[in-house]
């Protein structure tokens, strides 16, 4: 990290910089310019407060070499992460598609949709039993009795499941059934709820939030990385623009950014990034066409009747095609 001085700084003020930087364990070098005086500091900058240091108005900018994440960057951890959930493997070459209904609405459903998405190659299933919506007088998700069916259709297929914990105090229930837990989009900076998932020995699936940056996402991965967890898969899933055509708008740039940065397995939701079923297979294929470790899907047996985005479900038939074509784009690439 360079802290930059401005031009003609006083000595009075350099020291004072200096001062501060000392608190933290670094190597600091000042380097003397014809105009300007420059502070390198080589070390663990992180518990550095910047704003401290850039509040001094003597101080032009500082410049940041590294980026802030560390567990999570792949410059610590060059090779690929690959996590297993239940048997299914994402990332490091292994492609895994996710799919299952929005919310879980009665047992029957979820046995009958599970076993469909088996029989079609998904590795595992999704199910919302406490869902974030909107608005409060829609459905909130069937609670517990929505874990204790997902348990049932996990025993019918063979498949482990995936499910959103959207607070701390229901984490240590849903804990005790998920395969794998969700933080949704509108939950990626919950900064108590990444701590708590920080702290569990299940793998987390953290969605990306709808106006996140690529820096943002990952520091919330950090979080949970740093708490101990090191079993994140990231999750793009559309996120806000100008247009209104689609629910969301896919970032497809973002897959390969963060397989620059990081070596976490990223995989895609084509689902809520349209908002449209006619939509969720070409952009699930462009997802693998651009290096995404798998898909999440929403399948639904009759997404006219469903309780939660029928609109973006796909009826089972479909979810057969959308893989058939994604595993030619899988092959091709
Ligand atoms: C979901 O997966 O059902 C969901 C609510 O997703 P997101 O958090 O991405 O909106
Ligand atoms: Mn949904």
């Amino acid at each position: 990290m360079l802290v930059v001085m401005k031009p003609g700084a006083p000595a009075e003020a350099v020291q004072a910089v200096e001062g501060k930087l000392r608190g933290v364990n670094l190597e600091i070098n000042l380097i003397k310019g014809a105009v300007q005086q420059v502070f390198a500091l080589v070390g663990d900058t992180s518990k550095l407060d910047l704003g401290m240091i850039e509040s001094n108005r003597h101080v032009e900018k500082i410049l940041r070499v590294q980026q802030p994440f560390k567990v999570a960057s792949r410059t610590f951890h060059p090779e690929d992460t690959i996590i297993e959930i239940g048997g299914c493997k994402i990332g490091g070459g292994n492609k895994a598609v996710i799919a299952g209904p929005c919310s879980v609405e009665s047992e029957e459903q979820m046995i009958e949709i599970a076993q469909a998405v088996k029989g079609m190659g998904a590795a595992m299933l999704r199910g919302g039993a406490y869902k974030p919506r909107s608005s409060p007088y829609s459905f909130q998700g069937m609670g517990e009795e929505g874990l204790r069916i997902l348990a049932k259709a996990r025993e019918a297929s063979g498949l482990p499941f995936v499910t959103e914990a959207m607070c701390v105090e229901s984490f240590d229930l849903i804990e005790t059934y998920a395969d794998m837990i969700q933080i949704g989009a509108r939950n990626m900076q919950n900064f108590a709820l990444l701590k708590r998932a920080g702290k569990s020995a299940k793998p987390i699936l953290l969605k990306r939030g709808m106006s996140a940056t690529l820096e943002e996402f990952l520091m919330a991965a950090e979080y949970i990385l740093a708490g101990g967890n090191g079993k994140v898969i990231l999750c793009e899933r559309g996120i806000r623009t100008f247009d209104t055509y689609t629910r969301n708008t896919l970032d497809v740039s973002l897959i390969p950014a963060v397989k620059e940065l990081s070596h976490l397995p990223i995989i895609v939701d084509p689902s809520h990034a349209s908002g449209k079923w006619s939509m969720v297979e070409p952009l699930a294929k462009a997802a693998m066409a651009v290096g995404a470790d798998g898909l999440i899907v929403e399948v639904h047996q009759q997404p006219e009747l469903a309780l939660c985005d029928g609109s973006q479900s796909l009826k089972p038939k479909k979810f057969g095609q959308l893989m058939t074509a994604v595993q030619k784009i899988i092959a091709a690439v």
